[in-house]
């Protein structure tokens, strides 16, 4: 038994073979998948996750016929030119030790391409496409194509597969009434409609062998209407252990769903108890998903009982060490994933290649390696706000001498203001990483300095680098410096008392986390978050969807901004509706259109298509955007110094972590 984490990292016996621990990496889609060179790319990803120690790894969706695209000309497997390509996979994984399965994902209505496949032409409101009606040929070809793809990931080295069954692919639409209206053997009752899914188990288990790892992932609660219901989740479950699965993941909503499910806001661990519920009703072992990101939350799980393994995804793109570093027993060396979506999901669904905000090598570790430094410099950082950190660690890595200099107590920049706004907690957690980093790579950091030109001139350093980030926008309008006016910082970091009334001028990021934080009170329990987003506890409603109950808010809060625009629209493709859903559950009023007159007594006046309008407010706080801080920089380059200019303090429009942080990192393998 292993002396940290006894649970996490015990062994998983499957009868045929063993894991080495409960850690499975969930399926992700790269993007590589369909790049050039994307599957040396991927081998590269995948063998370091496993070298890292990672039990079973599971790959990105890929179809078994090109109506199962995920789009167009999306990575498929159904031939032997493309089991070579999975060859260059699988032998990388292997020379590590890891074990891999291929996850076949055929998208149904979700494709996004003219060619999509379900069970009924519905539309999905989240595709323009509307599928085509599989004809019963079509069923039975479609489960044929899912035999054959397994059969050919096998000859090409996986150690498995996982058959998609959850999320609102084909799978979830045929075993669901309200996308499977056949009226033919396979659909109308519950039996007619989960036969799909069972004849393709068979039919893979019959491909493959009895020693092959078959995973089904299975929607346990598909928080849509018309879902399943918990009895028919079990009733499937014990069908697709006798059909020959070796595994069971869980499926959480669908993508359609309009419930958080691994957004930053939802708690940790948030649906280990559904897994939990079908706990004792196979004999076959079940993983638990979603929000699960550190090793104690892993391990608070299994020992609990909730399931047999964890799947964790993003969190092995943040860290692919995550597993060994938890062997070692040093959780605070791991790079946790923040649940941002900002550079993995959101990539994915902007057609990019993924990658991760915390740890910007993620999928591109063929392009930036971490070469020692040819020349040993002596390097000064000025300011620790992500950039700086990020430029300060690479720098010390490659093996620089690298002072980092801030002008305040703690590092971490804005990260000290977004770590307060409830649902972002796990900001701290990067600044946590930060602060290990800092002291294992000798950055000599020091805290509460303001450094000025003088101070620079005189150092003699080999490189400058310049991080001294953002300061928020000042805006010209009567009545500014009444003491009604407050600015963002003056709420999240100084804590100024704030009244119950409030305007916010602006609705960018910032407004909406301001807004966010004036409402409601922290990061709520499972509990609270389930009767917030109208989830189902006690699971004895179909798709496990009850009315919401929200609380009352905290505050009265109106939203302004300039342009027409709807508000909020800039913000992450896979995140941006649930700030948006949050701020009606909060009734937040939201005024476009309107041009700020002056600020008084009786609060914000303002004109909207010609009409006056005044607020009556007890406080309006400026959220309009922010500036660069670069004025040190341009007089170092007067000077003519080796200076650099990195994160908010380079750009400031558009800026975000992910920016600051990739851009840190990238001046840090040149320097
Ligand atoms: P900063 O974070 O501004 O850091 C600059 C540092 O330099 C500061 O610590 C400052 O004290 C120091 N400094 C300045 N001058 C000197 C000097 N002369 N000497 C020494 N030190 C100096 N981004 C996201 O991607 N996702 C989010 O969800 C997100 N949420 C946010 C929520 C809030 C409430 C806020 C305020 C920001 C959020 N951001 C988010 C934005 C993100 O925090 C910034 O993009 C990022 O911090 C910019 O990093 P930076 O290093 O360039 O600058
Ligand atoms: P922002 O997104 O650019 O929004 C600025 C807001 O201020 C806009 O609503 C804008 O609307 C308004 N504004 C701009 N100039 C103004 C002026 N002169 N007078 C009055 N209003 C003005 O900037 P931000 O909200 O400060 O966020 C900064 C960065 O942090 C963003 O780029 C974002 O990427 C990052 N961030 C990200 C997240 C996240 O969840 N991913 C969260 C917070 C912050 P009008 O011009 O229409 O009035
Ligand atoms: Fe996690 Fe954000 Fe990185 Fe995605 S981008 S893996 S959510 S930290």
């Amino acid at each position: 038994m292993s002396e940290f984490y006894p649970h996490l990292l015990s062994p998983l016996d499957l009868g045929f073979t063993t894991l080495k621990n409960r850690v499975l990496m969930g399926s992700m889609h790269t993007g590589l998948e369909e790049e050039k060179n994307g599957f040396e790319r991927l081998a590269k990803y995948f063998a370091m996750r496993a070298k890292g120690g990672v039990g079973l790894m599971v790959t990105g969706g890929i179809a078994p016929n090109k109506a199962g695209w995920v789009g167009p000309f999306a990575a498929k497997l159904t031939s032997q030119k493309e089991v070579k390509k999975h060859r260059i996979i699988t032998d990388a994984v292997k020379a590590e030790g890891g074990k891999i399965c291929m996850q076949i994902l055929h998208s149904g209505r979700y494709g996004y391409h003219p060619f999509t496949v379900a069970p009924s032409a519905i539309k999905s409101a989240i595709n323009p496409f509307k599928p085509w009606k599989l004809t019963q040929r079509g069923i039975r070809n479609t489960i044929s194509d899912f035999a054959k793809c397994a059969a050919l990931a096998q000859e090409a080295g996986y150690d498995g597969v996982e058959v998609m069954g959850s999320e609102g692919y084909l799978i979830n639409q045929f075993i669901v009434k309200k996308t499977n209206k056949r009226d033919d053997e396979w659909g109308g009752s519950y039996e007619n409609r989960i036969k799909f899914p069972i004849e393709i188990v068979k039919a893979v288990r019959e491909a493959v062998g009895k020693n092959f790892i078959i995973i089904y992932r299975l929607s346990m609660l598909d928080l849509v209407e018309d879902g399943s219901t918990w009895e028919e989740v079990v009733h499937l479950a014990k069908e697709i252990e006798a059909a020959g699965a070796t595994i069971i993941n869980t499926g959480i909503g669908w993508h359609e769903a309009r419930v958080p499910t691994i957004a930053t806001m939802v708690p940790r661990g948030g649906f280990s108890w559904v897994t939990k519920r079908l706990m004792g009703e196979v004999s076959i072992p079940l993983v638990t998903t979603n929000r699960i990101n550190t090793p104690e939350i892993g391990e608070d799980i299994l020992s609990k009982g909730h399931a047999n393994m964890v799947s964790m995804a993003r969190p092995l793109l943040a860290d692919p060490d995550f597993v060994m570093k938890a062997m070692q027993g040093k959780p605070m060396a791991i790079n946790t994933c923040i649940a941002c979506n900002q550079a993995c999901l959101d990539h994915a669904f902007e057609q990019k290649i993924a990658s991760c905000l915390v740890n910007p090598m993620a999928c591109h570790e063929t392009e930036y390696e971490m070469t020692p430094a040819q020349t040993k410099k002596n390097i000064a950082v000025v300011g620790a706000g992500p950039a700086g950190i990020a430029c300060a660690i690479y720098a010390a890595q490659r093996g620089h001498e690298v002072t980092l200099y801030e002008a305040e107590s703690e590092i971490g920049g804005q990260f000290n203001m977004a770590k307060e706004i409830p649902g972002k907690e796990e900001f701290h957690e990067t600044i946590r990483y930060f602060n290990y980093q800092l002291k294992e790579n000798k950055v000599d950091l020091k805290l509460n300095t303001r450094v000025d030109v003088d101070y620079l001139v005189g150092k003699n350093y080999d490189e400058i680098v310049m991080s001294t980030g953002v300061a928020p926008r000042e805006i010209k309008l009567e009545g500014i410096d009444h003491p009604k006016v407050l600015s963002y910082v003056e709420v999240l970091r100084d804590k100024k008392e704030v009244g119950k009334k409030v305007a916010l001028i602006g609705a960018g990021g910032i407004g909406f986390d301001v807004a966010e934080y004036l409402t409601t009170d922290s990061l709520p329990t499972i509990d609270h978050f389930s009767k917030e987003w109208g989830i189902d506890q006690s699971l004895s409603t179909e798709g496990g969807l009850v009315p919401e109950q929200d609380d009352p808010p905290k505050r009265k809060i109106y939203m302004l901004q300039r342009s027409k625009g709807k508000m909020g629209g800039k913000l992450g493709k896979t995140t941006g509706w649930i700030h948006r859903l949050s701020m009606k559950k909060k009734e937040v009023t939201q005024i476009n259109k309107v041009s700020y007159d002056k600020i008084d007594d009786a609060g914000l006046h303002y004109t909207r298509e010609g009409e006056s309008n005044v607020i009556d407010v007890d406080n309006i706080v400026i959220c309009a955007g922010q500036v660069s801080v670069n004025n040190l920089y341009n007089s170092l380059k007067e000077k003519g110094l080796p200076v650099h200019l990195i994160g908010g303090a380079f750009e400031a429009k558009e800026l975000d972590a992910k920016f600051a942080i990739d851009q840190g990192m990238k001046l840090a393998l040149k320097l």
